[in-house]
């Protein structure tokens, strides 16, 4: 492994250093595909088969103390989740690719005709398995074929992003939907803001790759799929963004709360994807029939 001297996406050699730092690592830089647009951490090293197992991992947070007090964190986004891919999943047969505790699955089950788990981290798998769910630990346990398979904030943190997609898209019945969600590296407190409290704060070890438009197509072309549409996805709002730019700390959308009225929300949410600068990015790719 080491250091990388090609583009883990398209593979071109015309790399350039970002300015930013990690926020947890001295030796770790973060570099740009003049080709592509993705953003990597310069080695993955760091993150072996083991890295996802321990519940330390994702449970690191300061202000979250175990998955109960975690699960209450994203419990209003695990509902708005369910709400949006609810027409996708009814009567279908659902994977959900690193399920964390598994909220959105015990969501959305009422409305599939079923649902597996895909989740490395031993404390979110014993939990899900302990009410009854199947929950893999790597995609070579499946068996069947799935109509839709769902990534949350997963693809990110894996090596192999392209090999992690091209596995999903084989899993799946002809037509069958794969579902991603992932940072977007164009998210405006990076590029229109250029807030420097949010630069040392969003660049850390767990997430390997930071996606642009151009580089999430790459990868599903890479991966032998083009996507259907690519989207953008506001998981933050004024409120958040207001409170960076203040105060240069994250957590406004909790404080500055009386600024997310439903309008604001949706028309800067509408603003931010118009103008590809989401802080979320959706890409919906359908095995070939
Ligand atoms: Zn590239």
């Amino acid at each position: 492994m080491g250091k990388h001297s090609a583009c883990p996406i398209c593979g071109s050699k015309a790399l350039t250093p970002r300015r930013e730092k990690l926020r947890d690592s001295d030796t770790i830089a973060v570099l740009q595909c003049g080709a592509c647009q993705h953003v990597f951490l310069d080695s993955f090293d760091h993150v072996d088969d083991e890295y996802f197992v321990n519940d330390t991992f994702l449970l690191s947070k300061p202000f979250l103390h175990g998955i109960e007090q975690r699960l209450r964190h994203y419990e209003a986004e695990n509902q708005e989740r369910a709400a949006r891919i609810g027409p996708l999943v009814l009567n279908k047969r659902v994977l959900e690719f690193g399920c964390g505790a598994g909220a959105l699955m015990e969501k959305i089950a009422p409305m599939v005709s079923s649902i597996e788990g895909l989740e490395r981290t031993a404390g979110f798998r014993a939990r899900l398995q302990g009410k009854g769910y199947t929950i893999l630990q790597d995609l070579s346990e499946t068996s069947g074929q799935y109509d839709v398979i769902l990534m949350f904030h997963v693809l990110e943190h894996l090596s192999d992003a392209i090999g992690s997609i091209r596995g999903c898209i084989e899993r799946l019945a002809p037509n069958g939907l794969l579902y991603i969600e992932v940072p977007n590296v164009e998210d405006a407190l990076l590029t229109l803001y250029d807030v420097g409290e949010y630069r040392k704060f969003h660049f850390f070890k767990d997430h390997l790759h930071y996606f642009s438009r151009s580089s999430l197509t790459e990868a599903a072309r890479r991966a032998g799929a083009e996507p259907v549409s690519i989207s953008g996805h506001s998981r933050f709002g004024l409120a958040n963004h207001m409170y960076w730019l203040r105060h240069g700390r994250p957590g406004g959308h909790l404080i500055w709360n009386f600024l997310e009225t439903p309008s604001t929300r949706l028309e800067y949410g509408r603003a931010l994807a118009a103008a590809n600068m989401s802080d979320s990015l959706i890409a919906q790719i359908r095995r070939p029939s």
